[in-house]
């Protein structure tokens, strides 16, 4: 996998409330991946999942685990 994405390009992804695999505009990357995307038919906007249904993805929990880490800042303690 070398594609690279950009901002405003068209991908496939899963989109929660059409409930099916729908075409969306990226509208942030992260290391060009897709980071979060609108869909392209509701316009509703969520985290790129990888044009996948999501059930039992280990991975989303610790992203947002890291996410509260990263607002806390170091704790000092240690
Ligand atoms: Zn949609």
């Amino acid at each position: 996998m070398s594609a690279e994405h950009r901002v405003g390009d068209i991908v496939d992804d899963y989109c929660t409330r059409c409930k099916s695999v729908m075409n969306h505009s990226v509208v942030s990357v992260v290391d060009g991946q897709p980071a979060r995307t609108e869909c392209r038919t509701c316009y509703s906007a969520h985290k790129y999942r990888n044009a996948r249904g999501g059930k039992g993805q280990p991975g989303s929990k610790r992203d947002l685990f890291d996410e509260v880490l990263d607002k806390m800042g170091p704790l000092g303690h240690r």
